[in-house]
């Protein structure tokens, strides 16, 4: 049993620190949000009354929190969690968050002698309540040790990776999330110049697919937009250009050119501006059916 603070209690937070106090740990919860903290409480965790309440005494803090403005704010603003860490215990965000904050907060926490994770996560709202989430970790070989027993009670055991040292979690994260927008731009601008071309979109499809340029997001993931219309508001455009953008940064920090990258994220921008902060995250294939004027939809199976 560890005493566990865990700050961040949304759509991701609030059931992975459901599945710790399942797991039997004691847990101190905060969330800004006054609902999400008392369903947290329900669930057999303390609700604490501000970070530095959840963070006194714990041996272990986790952070899910939208961006790095929060998690900076959390870790090292005022009345933030480091300065109420004791020497010897471990400081984990698992927040899709910069290394370039995350480097501050490792700097920090070094002149207590507190240890730190970069710990981002995949597999949306339905892993983290199913407990299947992919888990990225950045930090020392023998801390990701220590704190992967908690690491498993929230998600998938065979998908816990320890990547490198700090910063390694983040950047995997951020790479992984890039490929696969940069999959939503490609198949949505693809299958609509298809389209106007007079190919059937079945047909289309399914040559891509039997094709060497098939894709995961080509065979399954796009197949919500061409069977349901559905462009899966579970991750919001808030979210997806927030990772874009760090993305973009990330490549600019390390010195490589990163043209499309950088055209990939303008482009989900613009989605976002047109349908909203919430919309789906696959909204971008909807900006190419309407530029197109079509709309691609498979017929029932
Ligand atoms: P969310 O907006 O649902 O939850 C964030 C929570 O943080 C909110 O409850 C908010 O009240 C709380 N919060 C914000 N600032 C705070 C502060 N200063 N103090 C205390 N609480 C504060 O977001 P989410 O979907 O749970 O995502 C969390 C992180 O996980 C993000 O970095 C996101 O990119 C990443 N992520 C999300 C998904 C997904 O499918 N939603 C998948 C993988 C990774």
């Amino acid at each position: 049993m560890t005493r566990i603070g865990f700050v961040g209690l949304g759509n991701m937070g609030g059931p992975m620190c459901g599945h710790l106090v399942s797991a039997g740990h004691e847990i101190s919860a905060f969330d800004l949000n006054s609902e999400a903290l008392s369903r947290l409480a329900g669930a057999g965790a303390r609700a604490a009354d501000s970070v530095a309440d959840c963070a006194r005494g714990a041996e272990v803090l986790i952070t899910m929190l939208p961006a790095p403005p929060q998690v900076e704010a959390v870790w090292l603003g005022d009345g933030g969690a480091m300065a109420e860490l004791a020497p010897g215990s471990i400081a984990i965000d698992m927040s899709t968050s910069s290394v370039a904050v995350g480097s501050r907060v490792v700097a920090a926490a070094s002149e207590r002698g507190v240890d730190v994770l970069d710990a981002p996560v995949a597999g949306q709202s339905i892993g983290a309540q199913a407990g299947t989430l992919a888990i990225y970790v950045g930090g020392d070989a023998a801390v990701f040790e220590r704190a992967r027993p908690l690491f498993d009670a929230m998600g998938d055991p065979a998908r816990v990776f320890h990547l490198g040292p700090h910063g390694a979690g983040y950047t995997v994260k951020l790479l992984l999330n890039l490929m696969w927008f940069i999959e939503a731009v490609a198949v949505g601008e693809v299958l609509t110049v298809g389209v106007r071309a007079g190919v059937s979109l079945e047909r289309l499809h399914a040559a891509l697919v039997g094709s060497p340029a098939n894709s995961v997001f080509l065979e399954r993931d796009v197949r919500m937009v061409l069977d349901d219309g559905d462009y899966d508001e579970a991750f919001p455009m808030r979210l997806v250009t927030k990772d874009l953008g760090l993305a973009v940064d990330l490549a600019r920090e390390v010195g490589v050119p990163a043209e499309l990258t950088a055209l990939v994220e303008q482009i989900h921008r613009r989605a976002r501006n047109v349908y909203g902060d919430d919309a789906g995250e696959i909204s971008a294939v909807r900006l190419y059916e309407d530029l197109a004027g079509v709309q691609l939809r498979l017929p029932p199976s």
